[in-house]
């Protein structure tokens, strides 16, 4: 049976998993299907995890997480690249269906994280992956010296959109509201970069293109503006995140401990959940600040405490 068994290999994974195996428990898996690292693997500019800045050209995420696996692995904690499909208590005992077989654990921290919300607008479906994408990083690289398009007012869509001006001819910026939720500081370089233009009170109604992908977007607006077409072959979608609270469905349908209205796994300032000895750090937990070193603090948390509990029990 594993002494802790960590669901996701993102930041709060990782170091969930050092502070677990240093501070002593020896069977200790993090279960990750890709490569350890997490969704801000595909952030192109990080400059808020302090002790790791560098100005020009700016720190990306992939170079963040870097050293991270090789560090948190360093006392034991194991890496197996399966998937948990579903978690569930039997006694005191957790069990984690990994692909066919059988794991039990006597803890268990989730830290599975989020995934990139669709936006709804007719289209996004059909040309998502085709010109419709929710990462600058992976894919902004086939629009070099053309012209796209950014949706969303929130820091990831300002902060891709900076990003984006690098290898872009121009970028749309479409909001749907007149003021953005983004830092200040990122508002601020988004204004005075000649390469961005501004389409705020703006909402994509449709998506065209043929079997090639995408060609272009309709935008209607809410101040009275007549419709207008923009030709862009490519639109980065930044509209928020879903957490990925699935390997706690039960049979019934409930989940195995208390989520609020969004999913989110409620836990306490120990990121104990509703259920002894299941800890979630990072994104997946209630009023998480979505930020690297929030997400490598929870894990830490988690990790110590999933070693109280074993030491306890
Ligand atoms: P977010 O802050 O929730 O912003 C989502 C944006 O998408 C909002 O501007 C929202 O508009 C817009 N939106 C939502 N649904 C839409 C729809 N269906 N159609 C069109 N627009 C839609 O998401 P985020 O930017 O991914 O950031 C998430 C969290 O991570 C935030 O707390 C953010 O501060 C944090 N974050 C921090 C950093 C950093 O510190 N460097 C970087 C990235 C993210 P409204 O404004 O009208 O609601």
């Amino acid at each position: 049976m594993l002494d802790c068994a960590i669901v996701g290999g993102g930041p709060a994974g990782l170091t969930a998993g050092l502070y677990a195996t240093r501070g002593g428990l020896e069977n200790v898996v993090m279960y990750e299907m890709g490569m350890p690292g997490g969704q801000i693997t595909q952030s192109s500019e990080i400059e808020n995890y302090p002790g790791s800045f560098r100005e020009d050209p700016p720190l990306t995420g992939m170079e963040l997480m870097e050293s991270w696996p090789a560090q948190c692995m360093h006392f034991g904690l194991k890496h197996e690249m399966k998937e948990v499909s579903s978690i569930t208590k039997e006694g005191d005992v957790f069990i984690l269906k990994v692909g066919e077989e059988r794991v039990e654990a006597k803890t268990v921290v989730v830290c599975t994280g989020s995934t990139p919300k669709r936006a709804g607008f007719d289209g996004e479906d059909t040309f998502f992956g085709k010109g419709v994408s929710t990462c600058a990083t992976c894919d902004g690289f086939f629009y070099r010296n053309q012209e796209v398009g950014v949706l969303g007012g929130g820091d990831t869509a300002l902060e891709e959109a900076l990003y984006l001006t690098n290898i872009c001819s121009k970028v749309y910026l479409i909001h749907r509201r007149e003021q953005f939720r983004a830092a200040p500081p990122t508002v601020k370089r988004v204004m005075e970069n000649d390469k961005i233009e501004i389409v705020t009170n703006a909402s994509i109604d449709h998506a065209y293109g043929d079997q090639m992908g995408l060609k272009g977007v309709e935008i209607s607006f809410s101040d009275g503006r007549e419709n207008m077409k923009l030709d862009i072959p490519g639109l980065f979608v930044f509209v928020g995140s879903d957490v990925n609270n699935g390997i706690l469905r039960q049979e019934d349908g409930s989940f195995l401990c208390e989520t609020n209205e969004q999913g989110q796994i409620v836990v306490d300032l120990n990121m104990k959940t509703s259920v002894p000895g299941l800890f979630a750090a990072g994104d997946i937990r209630i009023d998480a600040a979505r930020q690297v070193v929030c997400a490598a603090s929870d894990g830490a948390i988690a990790g110590m405490q999933a070693l109280h509990y074993v030491q306890e029990h």
